[in-house]
């Protein structure tokens, strides 16, 4: 339709089939399901023992060059594209997407099932509660952190004997350690099993976790962006006998524990990374996990059922994860391992699995090989890089454009050398960024209405020459996947050729080495500049082990530098790491470059005034 419709009016005037039906179509067997409601249902893990002899379908990422405030649809894109594989090119595949955050849902982007004719539905589901991964996430996250503080008010209050007669009861007047509790012993180098046979010295150390309080660095989280809960005071009533401390929120889809989900590979590996969680440090400098608080057990049952992704479909039937969503600052930013796992197999040898990274492709992209791959020991055959005119022209040197402000006309009108200033400086960068993996690029431009024919020639003969196997115009947003015919096609061409991917750094390599590679490699610095506190950290690290873990880039998304302004390819620049963290049961260190904003909050007129209900008919408006 013409001028097309809203996405939730396109999302309401499909009825989508049962999920049910949907399963039956690819291949799921009725016990395999459990169905939340008609339109959703969560896939049994153990479809993986089933289909593991099956092969594995091509596996293709979809990237952006670096986007402006407005994001340039690689959702849409990835969305557009299966549509294209499946309805019209009879292709198997799947397209696998992270769930969206209630925070900017009400905030200030909006959902994220897509948009235009390339959506998934019914995106008011996928885009609220979805099936509960989110609260579980909550709750867990949560949970952990009653338990800090639980236990320092216990070792603050009662002596050793005391906290060793509650924490190792007498049952009918035998006393028996818990297993989470001999492994705890056996870390501390305490090879008994008889609680009787420890000395005072053994209780002590074994009873006593004698947190730092100031080195506590896990936060509580609430899925709504909620600034004021930034920064708080915990402990301020009398019952908690002046164990007061400064803490925070952040935004739920921050929590390591989706971090953790995002990249587990099976229940075990996710119980195991539960357990290695990192919650703080002790006076003595040790680190004290998840596990050391016996509280790692009750994580995973709260995350039982996080872990199996959901099953839900695009406008045009075809089948879609939505699987984890971690934040693409301080997280990796991509959908989870296992929902890529299942669907490659559902695909089968010629199909496609098509996943999305967020941001640009050098955030983005970099952690999905180094950090995702690496995990997961998935290979990718092709990266579907999406660009705009809009964008393009903004490193070309068009003016500053901002969330909120009406597009300048150098974005609506035509200007063939501003949107050549963009592909030879971005989106030939992303490019070339691709190749440091050795893997295959399509440039996928997503056109918009106000594109004109001669800009659109112009960036596919660019893409091409600055080394992208292919270029082509996406009209899925306005047509739905028969608007990404082209697209798919170029995607399949490019996935039938050898690829040759290779990571960009060995973890072996020192800590330093590895975020001086990323830095100068895919960002282009010169170099880069560690604060004082940033190079303690990454010795305390070493010391503690943690020296071989990849690296997780806390950068902006705006520019290809540390500075949001600079668009294009600057050069020149050192790149400042101004902290250091690590996410031990994630599996990643991350350095921070300027600050990072782990709880966003609300602008004057949130989408939320937009958001109602029709009491009469349940319908919601306003979503989009
Ligand atoms: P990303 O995943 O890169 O953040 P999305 O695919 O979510 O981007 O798209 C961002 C927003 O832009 C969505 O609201 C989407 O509907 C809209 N959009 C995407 N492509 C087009 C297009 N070609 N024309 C108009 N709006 C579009
Ligand atoms: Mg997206």
């Amino acid at each position: 339709l013409n001028p097309v419709p809203t996405d939730i009016e396109i999302s309401r005037a499909q009825t989508p089939k049962p999920v049910a039906q949907l399963a039956e179509e690819i291949g799921l067997l009725p016990e395999e399901l459990e169905a939340y409601g008609r339109n959703k249902a969560k896939v049994q893990l153990s479809l993986l023992d089933r289909l593991h002899s099956q092969p594995d379908g091509k596996y293709v990422l979809v990237a952006g060059i670096t986007p402006t405030p407005f994001g340039e649809g690689k959702t849409t894109v990835t969305v557009g594209l299966v549509q294209a594989l499946s309805a019209h090119l009879k292709l198997n595949s799947f397209a696998c997407l992270r769930q969206p955050s209630q925070g900017p849902t009400f905030g200030v982007k909006g959902g994220a099932a897509g948009g235009g004719y390339a959506q998934v539905i019914p995106m008011e589901e996928f885009n609220l509660h979805l099936t509960g991964d989110i609260h579980a996430i909550t709750a867990a996250n949560n949970l952990l952190a009653a338990a800090i503080d639980a236990r320092m008010l216990h070792e603050a209050t009662q002596s050793d004997k005391s906290l060793f007669n509650r924490l190792v009861p007498s049952v009918y007047g035998v006393r028996k350690f818990s297993p989470i509790q001999i492994s705890r012993l056996r870390r501390l180098g305490i090879d008994k099993t008889d609680p009787a046979s420890l000395t005072p010295e053994e209780v002590s150390s074994f009873v006593r976790l004698d947190f730092d309080p100031s080195q506590i660095t896990w936060q509580r989280v609430v899925d709504t962006n909620d600034r004021f809960l930034r920064k708080i005071t915990v402990g301020q009533a009398s019952t908690e006998k002046g164990q007061i401390r400064e803490t925070g929120f952040d935004i739920a889809v921050a929590s390591e524990i989706m971090a953790i989900l995002a990249l587990a590979d099976s229940l075990k590996d996710m119980k195991n990374r539960l357990a290695r969680i990192v919650v703080g440090s002790s006076r003595s400098g040790e680190p004290v996990t998840a596990e050391d608080l016996g509280v790692s057990g009750a994580l995973a049952v709260l995350m039982k059922d996080a872990i199996k992704p959901t099953l839900m479909q695009t406008l045009e039937g075809t089948p879609v994860f939505v699987h984890a969503g971690p934040f693409a600052n301080i997280a990796h930013g991509s959908s989870s391992v296992l929902a890529d796992k299942l669907a490659l197999k559902l695909v089968g040898q010629d199909g496609y699995v098509v996943t999305e990274a967020g941001f640009g492709a050098d955030i983005g992209m970099e952690k999905f090989f180094n950090i995702k791959c690496r995990a997961s020991g998935l290979r990718p055959n092709v990266m579907v890089l999406v660009a705009t005119v809009r964008a393009l022209k903004m490193h070309g040197g068009g003016p500053n454009v901002s969330a909120g402000a009406p597009l300048p006309k150098e974005y609506i009108d035509e200007n063939l050398s501003l949107v050549a200033g963009g592909c030879h400086s971005n989106l030939k960068k992303q490019i070339q960024n691709a190749h440091l993996f050795g893997v295959p690029v399509v440039v996928a431009l997503n056109v918009f209405k106000t594109d004109t024919q001669a800009e659109i020639d112009l960036v596919c003969q660019l893409a091409k020459e600055c080394g992208a196997s292919d270029a082509v115009p996406c009209r899925h947003w306005s047509q739905g996947g028969r608007g990404s015919l082209e697209l798919a096609m170029a995607v399949k061409e490019a996935a039938g050729r050898p690829t040759n991917f290779q990571f960009l750094y060995n973890t072996e390599m020192p800590i330093l080495e590895k975020i001086r590679t990323i830095a100068q490699k895919v960002y282009g610095a010169e170099d880069i500049d560690l604060s004082p506190e940033a190079s303690s950290k990454i010795d305390y690290y070493n010391q503690q082990g943690y020296g071989s873990l990849p690296i997780c880039m806390a950068k902006t998304h705006l520019s290809l530098s540390h500075m949001p302004d600079k668009k294009g390819t600057p050069t020149g620049f050192v790149l400042p790491i101004r902290d250091v963290r690590a996410s031990v049961g994630a599996g990643f260190i991350f350095p921070l470059v300027g600050m990072m904003s782990t709880m966003p909050g609300l602008p004057t007129r949130p989408c939320f005034y937009d958001i109602d209900l029709d009491p009469e008919t349940e319908e919601i408006i306003g979503l989009f």
